[in-house]
């Protein structure tokens, strides 16, 4: 008897780490992708001598013994990939209102930074500090399936919003905004994102925070490289327009070029909802097809992309947050004359330990509706009126940039942008949301979607369905992976 096959659609972070996993474990594995390059958000691009991110800036927890670590290492990613250490002393620096101040790594730093300009609230910070180790801690995401998990701890702060427990934690309003001033790393809404999920990516990059040398394009092929080196293979150009069902499994799925491609299991690591409309069956059951296309999304973001003159722009090792007021909440709501509202400054990381940097990336957020002109339109089809749009909207966040930075628009060589379309025609996702489905406590169990469905040889797996990031994407690819047959003992690679 052959061995058993698997094709998984999408290859983003969950698709290829899915295909890594099952290839290990002796799966015959396809892994079928409409673009032309593998990987997702995991893609850099080149534009002259600088690589750009799309979407994996800086990771966090990947010192050697820590989390990220252990599951990059047993994954064949590291040592390849280089990984660069942000400032330890301020790995992250929140503006409010043009007041800066710094999140240092590591509990003690972090406490004893923020004291400095809170000196009231050390208590405060103690609590909230503990607060956020013991609910990571809580959690089998952090101890990899190893230990047991607090459930009661994580339940409550499952169910209670970030905004609320930062207001029972922290006196400090001021203070209580620099602490939520990360939230665009998860696109935390009001009354509606859980306070655990803070707690996960906060503690995730105060263990430690590193940028990728050379781009996190090569983590993409790397998990390739290992796909086929065992026997399976990564096609590229390949969208799926349908997977085929007969009456009680998946049997095929069809791509848009005409391709058939048979298998005994299938992942799909795209958008649920897209899933879903390539499933034309019975099996799925339209109540469930109505919750899932009904569930909010993150909002998507404008990017422009900065080219550096050389000996130009000394390198930063930190990231900035900058808000216009004095609060990060709330950026999702603009007009045209509030936005940006806020927006994230990073640079990339060319080589180890650079003097210079070659490229950087301004984030804000950016709803579909800005670029809802364009919708029926493709890349690199939009239109004079869409690339005059993409101008005035990078030279405004480039305003915004250039107060924090003065001097910065002297060392700019070019800016590249990208919008919500360009996302959603990149990704799949709708809208061009930039995490998929929205953590939101008021829909309680309803607001989550599994990994497994009504077909039992279908599964998902990808940002949507455990939660985003590197880390969220790759804990939700074990979680997947191993409920297939044969693939229980996949927990056992990363002890
Ligand atoms: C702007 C931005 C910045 C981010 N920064 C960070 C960061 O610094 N650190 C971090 O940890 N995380 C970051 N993230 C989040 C992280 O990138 C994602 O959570 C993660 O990479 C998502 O992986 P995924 O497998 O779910 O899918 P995706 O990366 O969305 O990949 C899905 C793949 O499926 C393909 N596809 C879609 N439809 C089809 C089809 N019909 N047929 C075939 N293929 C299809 C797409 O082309 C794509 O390649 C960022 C995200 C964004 C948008």
């Amino acid at each position: 008897m052959g061995k058993d096959t698997c094709l998984i659609i999408g290859s983003g972070l969950g698709g290829l780490a899915c295909g890594y996993l099952l290839a290990r474990c002796g799966y015959g594995v396809t892994v079928l992708e409409q673009g032309r390059q593998a990987g997702g958000c995991l893609q850099s691009f080149r534009r002259g001598d600088a690589v750009f991110e799309t979407g994996m800036h800086f990771v966090g927890s990947a010192a050697p013994g820590q989390l990220l670590h252990r599951l990059l290492s047993a994954m064949e990613v590291l040592p390849g990939v280089q990984l660069a250490p942000l400032d330890t002393a301020g790995y992250n620096v929140v503006s409010l209102g043009g007041r800066c101040f710094r999140i240092a790594g590591g509990r003690e730093a972090f406490v004893e930074t923020l004291c400095r300009d809170f000196p009231d609230s050390r208590a405060d910070l103690e609590r909230y500090a503990g607060l956020i180790r013991s609910i990571a801690a809580a959690t089998s995401l952090h101890s990899l399936f190893t230990k047991d998990t607090d459930l009661s701890l994580l339940t409550d702060y499952q169910t209670r919003s970030m905004d609320s427990v930062l207001r029972a934690t922290v006196a400090d309003p001021l203070l209580r905004h620099v602490l939520a001033g990360n939230l665009p790393l998860y696109a935390a809404r009001r009354g509606r994102t859980p306070f655990s999920l803070h707690a996960f990516i906060t503690d995730f990059y105060q263990q430690s925070a590193f940028r990728i040398v050379g781009g996190s394009q090569q983590i993409a092929e790397s998990l390739v490289n290992s796909i086929v080196r065992r026997g399976g293979r990564v096609l590229t150009g390949k969208q799926v327009t349908a997977i085929d069902c007969d009456g009680e499994r998946a049997t095929g799925a069809t791509t848009a070029d005409g391709g058939h491609y048979a298998a005994d299991y299938f992942i799909s690591d795209i958008h649920p909802a897209a899933t879903l409309g390539l499933l034309h069956t019975p099996l799925i059951r339209p109540a469930y097809r109505r919750r899932v296309c009904a569930l909010p999304n993150t909002t998507s973001c404008f990017v422009a992309y900065l080219r550096y003159k050389k000996g130009a722009v000394p390198y930063q090792p930190y990231n900035f947050f900058s808000y216009k007021e004095t609060t990060p909440w709330d950026c999702e709501s603009y007009d045209e004359t509030t936005w940006p509202k806020g927006y994230l400054y990073m640079h990339g990381c060319h080589e180890p330990n650079p003097r210079f940097a070659r490229y950087g990336m301004v984030i804000s957020y950016m709803g579909m509706d800005d670029v809802q002109a364009w919708a029926q339109t493709s890349t690199g089809r939009r239109g004079a009126d869409y690339e005059a749009f993409k101008r005035q909207k990078a030279s405004r966040l480039l305003d915004c940039v250039a107060r924090d930075f003065p001097g910065l628009r002297a060392g700019i060589e070019a800016v590249y942008t990208s919008t919500p379309l360009t996302y959603r025609d990149f990704t799949g996702t709708p809208g061009g949301s930039m995490y998929g489905i929205a953590p939101d406590l008021t829909l309680g169990a309803g607001g989550r979607v599994s990994y497994r469905t009504r077909i039992p040889n279908l599964l998902l797996t990808g940002q949507s369905t455990n939660s985003h990031g590197i880390l969220g994407t790759l804990i939700g690819a074990l979680q997947t992976c191993s409920a297939l047959p044969g693939a229980a003992h996949i927990p056992d690679f990363f002890s």
